[in-house]
C-alpha cells in the first residue's frame, strides 16, 4: 500500500468494520439532533452576547441582512460539499458523486476504496477550512451590526453542527481506526470502514 491513496477493489483479507449512514436510519437522526444541538449552543453564546452590546435585534428590520445570510447558507453549503471533492479528486483522481437528500448535502468518491489518511484528509477538510472562514467572520460583525454578528453566529452554529456526521468519521479514523491500512468506501450519505482481518 506504500505511496497508495486508494485501492479499486477491496483487497484479500479485509472485513466490513462499520458502516455510517448519514443519509437515513439512526445515523441520519443522530447527526442532525446533534446539529440542532450545536446550533443552539452557539445560539446560546451569541445572544447574550448581542444584548451585552445594547442594540436591539430584529432582524425582521433588515431583509438584507436575511437575504445575505440565506445566499451564504446555499452557498456554504455547495462549497462544503466542493471541499470534500477537490480533496477526493486530488488525492485519487476518481469519480466522484454529489448529492442533496432532506437529511444531509453529500460528496462521495463511490467506486473506491481510500486508505484512511486520504480518508481523514477530506473528511476533516469543510470543518477546518470553514471554521477558519466563519470564526474571523463572526467576530468581524459582532463590532460591525447586532443583526450580521447573529446571522453569522447561526451560519458558524450550522456548519459546526452541520460536519457532525464529518467530525464522528475524523474521530473514528484518529482514535479507533488508527491502522494505516484502513480502507474507507465513501458514497457520500453511507460511508463504510474496513480493517485488514490479520
Ligand atoms: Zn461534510
Amino acid at each position: 500500500m506504500e505511496g497508495k491513496t486508494f485501492e479499486s477493489k477491496l483487497p484479500e483479507g479485509y472485513k466490513k468494520a462499520l458502516e455510517i449512514d448519514a443519509g437515513t436510519g439512526k445515523w441520519a437522526v443522530i447527526f442532525n439532533v446533534i446539529a440542532i444541538v450545536v446550533l443552539v449552543v452557539v445560539l446560546a453564546i451569541a445572544i447574550p452576547l448581542a444584548v451585552i452590546k445594547n442594540e436591539s435585534v430584529n432582524i425582521y428590520q433588515s431583509p438584507l441582512a436575511l437575504i445575505i445570510f440565506l445566499v451564504s447558507m446555499l452557498i456554504y453549503i455547495v462549497l462544503h460539499e466542493i471541499v470534500h471533492g477537490i480533496c477526493y479528486k486530488a488525492l485519487t483522481k476518481q469519480k466522484l458523486t454529489f448529492g442533496l437528500k432532506l437529511t444531509c448535502a453529500y460528496c462521495g468518491v463511490p467506486n473506491i476504496f481510500t486508505y484512511r489518511k486520504t480518508a481523514l484528509i477530506s473528511v476533516l477538510a469543510p470543518f477546518v477550512v470553514f471554521t477558519l472562514v466563519f470564526l474571523p467572520l463572526v467576530v468581524w460583525a459582532y463590532y460591525f451590526d447586532s443583526i450580521y454578528f447573529i446571522l453569522a453566529s447561526i451560519l458558524l452554529g450550522l456548519h459546526l453542527g452541520g460536519c457532525s456526521g464529518d467530525l464522528y468519521v475524523a474521530y473514528l479514523l484518529l482514535f479507533k481506526f488508527k491502522a494505516k491500512t484502513t480502507l474507507m468506501n465513501d458514497t457520500g450519505p453511507v460511508m463504510t470502514l474496513y480493517i485488514r482481518e490479520d
